[in-house]
């Protein structure tokens, strides 16, 4: 095995039972290869099984059939192996900013001095300093993304996963959180599995877009990102930029409109 390779998906699947006595066959034998420190996205039509893909690969959805391996390891059912980050922020209310960004160190075991201590000069740098005291309810969505994301971060497990997390933010704040999301991934040099529906996003953000099919989810196409970072806003109008997303938005539309037939058929 490439020993680069961080996070391996060897034919994965998974069917559901509906309530009604049926079965979903949400996803078909997926494979992926994710090498290290790489910033991978998912886009694929509602309903086509990415975040099924993430439950499965956090460990809180056993697989049907295959097996994910990190660092050439099977971690089936596995939990605490990845970060996960969902769109909404799931902030405690009760806590501080502060302590809500330490929880996840708190919770492998590192002491709160400590943790306060590392995670207060990154408050600062990433945008949340004089609101480390503050309550989420207290600042802006923007902002409660910002120390999600960051409490994702100092869990500190090398693979992230991030399922949508600016889906609910306006376009402004949602160009800002990206700037600080690549910002945050150089300086923290992880391996970033990212969901969006906006394959502007996706290609802005990524070395590399897997697009998946409607469901049953597998992996329709797989784009390598071949535009030069750091990456300035102005390389949306490049090019190549618009090349790549013409691409991409030729094989998901021809997705999107079949997921668009399945819905109607129910
Ligand atoms: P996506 O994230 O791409 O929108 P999901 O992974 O949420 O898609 O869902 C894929 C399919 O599996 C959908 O048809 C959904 O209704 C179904 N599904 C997801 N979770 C469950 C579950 N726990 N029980 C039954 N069906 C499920």
């Amino acid at each position: 095995m490439d020993p680069a390779c961080k996070l391996r998906l060897r034919n994965v699947s998974k069917m559901f039972r509906t309530a009604r006595g049926g079965t979903v066959q949400a996803l078909t034998p997926v494979n992926l290869d994710i090498p290290a420190h790489r910033f991978v996205s998912i886009v694929g039509p509602s309903g086509c099984g990415k975040s099924t893909l993430f439950n499965i690969i956090s460990g809180l959805t056993e697989p049907g059939t295959g097996e994910i391996l990190v660092d050439g390891k099977t971690v089936n059912g596995a939990s605490g192996i990845v970060g996960y980050m969902l769109q909404k922020d799931l902030l405690l209310p009760w806590r501080t900013i502060l302590d809500n960004v330490i929880l996840g160190m708190e919770i492998r075991g590192t002491p709160k001095r400590e943790a306060k201590a590392k995670a207060l000069p990154l408050l600062r740098k990433y945008g949340l300093g004089g609101f480390e005291h503050s309550y989420p309810s207290q600042i802006s969505g923007g902002m409660r993304q910002r120390a999600a994301l960051l409490r994702t971060i100092l869990y500190d497990r090398d693979i992230i996963l991030l399922d949508e997390p600016f889906g609910a933010l306006d376009a402004q704040t949602r160009a800002l959180m990206q700037e600080w999301l690549l910002d945050l991934w150089d300086d923290f040099k992880k391996t970033i599995l990212f969901i969006t529906h906006d394959m502007e996003e996706a290609i802005y953000l990524s070395d590399e877009v897997y697009i998946m099919s409607a469901r049953p989810g597998s992996i329709k196409a797989h784009l390598r990102i071949d535009l030069e970072r750091p990456r300035k806003p102005t390389i949306v109008t490049s090019k190549r930029f618009v090349e790549l997303k013409e691409e991409a938005l030729r094989i998901l539309s021809a997705e999107s409109l079949k997921a668009y037939d399945q819905e109607k058929a129910v």
